[in-house]
């Protein structure tokens, strides 16, 4: 590993992290990712949305991007970071296990996870039966019998846009008796079935030979089951944002609770350091996500060359005398 000033340390390896990583290579810039390789999506074996990645699995994606960056001299640093510190011009950053690399400017690309609502045999089915974003797996669950767990409000709005892909969505959970009038008369309007039960267990097949069995429907407390094909699940995203509050990034409050603030590019408040992906925009999907780390690496870059420029005309005038 390199112990030379880096200009750009990046935090986190998913798409935003190895997008930014890829355009900041390819201007030539000392780029190294830190990566604990752990994205988020990596429980789903396919990835959809992603304009000619479409179906891809999310771990080759993520190894295709990291043979680019490598590709033009970018570093990837296996490991996980748990401490920033510094200033723009001067930033370190040390690993888990002591290692320590500095840079002059830093991108925070390290995502969100997802905390599940706790229900027996959900975590198992997570990123297969049970899914969360309907623009993901809306089209793999056409036409199939889809619950939706209802433990927050977004369950609702979820349920509502899913009646897109199919006729036979079930809305069922502790939430389902708190809707109000105008979306109770929209769901019955639509035939979406409202089922206000305690869901007690996901229910799976046995496991094949082939792997891990499908989801097959939820239990309820009254010791009924429904039958599904499909669960689609709001867990509450929880940014992994360690690093950015070390850092002393500003917060504010937005539609899935605080998150950090950062201009349209991904600068936050920290002069030096910039957000991507779900760091910044916890609604990302991962073109977007990949999108945001490539418009963060424009503006880094920008801003290196302004202060290269500054420096050499200091040199100058310091040389002339
Ligand atoms: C089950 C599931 C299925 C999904 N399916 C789709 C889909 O089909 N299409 C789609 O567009 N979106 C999908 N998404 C959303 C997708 O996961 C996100 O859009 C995407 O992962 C965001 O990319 P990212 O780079 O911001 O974060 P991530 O992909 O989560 O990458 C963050 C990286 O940072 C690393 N990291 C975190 N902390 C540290 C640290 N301290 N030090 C070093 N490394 C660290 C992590 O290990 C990880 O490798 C899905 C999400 C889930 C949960």
């Amino acid at each position: 590993m390199t112990d030379e000033l880096l200009d750009v340390l990046v935090v986190g390896g998913g798409a935003a992290g190895l997008n930014a990583a890829l355009v900041l290579a390819r201007a030539r810039r000392r780029v190294a990712v830190i990566d604990a390789g752990e994205p988020r999506n990596r429980f789903a074996p396919h990835m959809h949305g992603f304009l000619s990645r479409d179906g891809m699995s999310p771990l080759d994606l993520l190894e295709a991007g990291r043979a680019e960056v490598r590709g033009y001299g970018g570093e990837i640093v296996n490991g996980r970071a748990v401490s920033a510190a510094g200033e723009a011009g001067a930033f370190t950053v040390t690993l888990d296990d002591g290692r320590m690399l500095s840079s002059r400017r830093l991108v925070i690309a390290t995502g969100l996870r997802d905390d599940l609502p706790d229900v027996p045999g959900l975590a198992e089915q997570w990123g297969r039966g049970a899914v969360a974003c309907p623009y993901c797996d809306g089209w793999e669950s056409r036409d199939l019998r889809i619950g939706v767990l209802a433990f927050t409000p977004m369950g609702a709005h979820q349920a509502g846009l899913l009646r897109q892909w199919s006729s036979d969505v079930t809305f069922v959970g502790p939430a389902a008796a708190d809707l109000d009038a105008e979306t109770r008369a929209g769901f019955d309007a639509r035939g979406i079935r409202i089922v206000p039960a305690q869901v007690t267990a996901v229910l799976s097949a046995p496991a094949g030979a082939d792997g891990p069995g499908a989801l097959t429907g939820v239990a309820l407390d009254d010791g009924s089951t429904i039958p599904l094909d499909r669960l689609f699940v709001g867990p509450r995203p929880v940014a992994n944002d360690a690093l950015l509050r070390e850092l002393g990034a500003d917060y504010a409050e937005g539609p899935v609770g605080e998150w950090v603030v950062a201009d349209p590019f991904g600068a936050t408040s920290v002069p030096g350091v910039w957000v991507a992906g779900n760091s910044a925009v916890a609604h990302a999907l991962v073109v977007m996500a990949a999108a945001s780390g490539a418009a963060a690496a424009t503006q880094i870059n920008a801003d290196l060359v302004a202060d290269d420029t500054r420096r050499a005309v200091a040199a100058l005038t310091a040389a002339a005398g």
